[in-house]
């Protein structure tokens, strides 16, 4: 039977960023609830779990030296090294995912989006808050940061806002329900793509 998504013989990979508390994660959480076939990309790093946090679905925790040998085999598709750690998408989990049919989604900052461009074919989607003011008051619901930390990161997002012109789509996050039907529009139509029929063959 024909589905809504998930009709092709192999994945489409998805490249997401925003700035924090523009709602990718609620968003990315509706999406894969409704439809198993969308998953998150699970990166390596070599932090230590934190409380809650499950080996292979938050992260696949691994030691620095093991860390390394990927970088030297090239199993992956990009890294970074944060605050000592180092962070980094798995090929192989990406592209076996891609051929059991899966759509992968990267959850990534701009700089590292920009790294995989051209190194694997993507689409590449922005969230971004209606207005920098609400993004604030995001912040501030949030709480547990203080207001200067609250202006680092407003600053930050200026800074990532300014690569929307490197991604295919923008969804500007103005209420939950109509981003997430965009959203999934977005994937409805990327699938069904003429240059992604040819997986068909
Ligand atoms: P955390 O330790 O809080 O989970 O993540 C720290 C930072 O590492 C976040 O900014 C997160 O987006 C980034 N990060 C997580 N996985 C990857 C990855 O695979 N590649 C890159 N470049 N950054 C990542």
């Amino acid at each position: 039977m024909q589905k809504l998504l998930g009709n092709l013989n192999k994945g489409v990979f998805f490249i997401m960023s925003a700035p924090a508390g523009a709602g990718k994660t609620t968003l990315i959480r509706m999406l894969t609830k409704e439809f198993d076939n969308v998953i998150e990309s699970v990166s390596f790093t070599t932090r230590e779990p934190r409380k809650d946090e499950i080996e292979g679905v938050d992260y696949f925790f691994i030691s620095k030296e093991e860390f390394e040998k990927k970088i030297k085999k090239d199993d992956l598709l990009e890294y970074a090294k944060v605050f000592d750690h180092y962070y980094g998408t798995s090929k192989s989990f990406v592209t076996n995912k891609l051929n059991e049919k899966k759509h992968v989604v990267l959850v990534i900052d701009t700089q590292g989006a920009m790294k995989l461009k051209g190194k694997i074919e993507s689409t590449y989607i922005f969230i971004s808050p209606p207005t920098l003011d609400t993004l604030r008051e995001r912040m501030r619901i949030r709480a547990d940061i203080s207001e200067d930390e609250i202006e680092k990161r407003l600053k930050w997002a200026k800074e990532e806002m300014k690569q929307i012109v490197n991604y295919d789509y923008n969804i500007t996050n103005i209420d939950l329900q109509t981003s997430y039907e965009v959203l999934k529009s977005i994937f409805i139509a990327e699938e069904h793509k003429v240059k992604n029929l040819k997986y068909w063959e």
